[in-house]
């Protein structure tokens, strides 16, 4: 049988690493989160949300011994997770976007016509196996959370067959996911409003080729409203116990967890961002209404 997956796939700034750290309580899910981690490496002073320095911290020691045993080499500086690749075909092909059934015929193509390629993603997914199964054997459970949200990366997981996937397809208001990109990414509104577009496209592009048997949609609104319920759903479309005492609580402190900046913040409470609705200009929202609505709405948000 094969080892089972459940996958974030969401745009950036929709709540996935509160969802991260509340599916992180369930006896039967092992995570560390983000598990592409940073293609580009860690430095030194990376915190794990552990609150240890990354290459101090004792679970991530025990990961990395046994990484490296199964696998020949590993650093916990740079993972070797992400699908990218230091050269130029190989980049295309591996890390571009997920696009039309047509151009991913061509990608198949390209993966079976260059051998070189091949070898390259069958080594970044042959890490991820490996780590998949030597976090679950450290943590415990029986499904391991991946919750890096690009879709590309699902595509490669589904693509290579060695997982039994689910996929947890987590929205937000477009307006919220705007905002967040503004604030922190210091970009415009149509520059932030049009990335988001296109992300959700993408992600859709994925999400449409998945049988619904195999996607729980959660909108972030939904979960911060009725955490409680929206976990249960959850447990009970992975097929997990449902019964647990404080479902919707989030517990820290043992979790080593990598990803964006939020993992180490106090994550006391669930409280609904919709500061957009102040932050957002006027302007801005009109835009929005007459240019983009039409993305919110299929994601089953009404933009007034
Ligand atoms: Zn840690």
């Amino acid at each position: 049988m094969k080892p089972r997956l459940l996958y974030i796939l969401a745009p950036s700034y929709s709540g996935s690493t509160l969802l991260t750290f509340l599916l992180s309580k369930h006896p039967d899910i092992a995570t560390v989160g983000e598990l592409k981690a940073d293609k580009d490496g860690y430095d030194t002073d990376y915190r794990c949300s552990c609150g240890e320095l990354l290459l101090e911290c004792e679970f991530w020691a025990n990961v990395a011994g046994q990484a490296e045993q199964e696998l020949g080499t590993f650093s916990l500086q740079k993972f070797g997770t992400a699908f990218h690749s230091e050269s130029g075909l190989n980049r295309r092909v591996l890390g571009a976007t997920v696009r039309s059934a047509g151009l991913e015929v061509l990608r198949s193509a390209a993966l079976a016509l260059h051998p070189g390629v091949r070898r390259e993603r069958d080594a970044i997914l042959e890490r991820n196996f490996a780590l998949s199964r030597i976090i679950t054997s450290v943590q415990g459970g029986s499904v391991f959370l991946d919750g890096s949200k690009d879709a590309i990366r699902l595509q490669h997981f589904l693509d290579s067959d060695l997982w039994d996937v689910s996929v947890i397809f987590q929205t937000r208001d477009g307006r919220g996911v705007i905002n967040s990109n503004m604030k922190h990414r210091e970009i415009s509104f149509v520059t932030a409003a049009e990335d988001w577009r296109r992300n959700i496209e993408e992600l859709q592009r994925v999400r449409e080729r998945l049988p619904d048997t195999m996607v729980f949609d959660l909108k972030y609104e939904s979960l911060c409203r009725r955490p409680g319920e929206a976990l249960r759903n959850i447990y009970k479309w992975l097929g997990v116990s449902v019964d647990l005492d404080d479902v919707a609580q989030i517990a820290k402190d043992d979790k080593h967890i990598l990803g964006n900046a939020m993992r180490l913040k106090a994550l006391d409470e669930i409280r609904l961002d919709e500061s957009w609705r102040e932050q957002l200009s006027e302007a801005a929202q009109s835009q929005f209404a007459k240019d983009f609505a039409k993305t919110n709405l299929s994601l089953g948000y009404l933009s007034v």
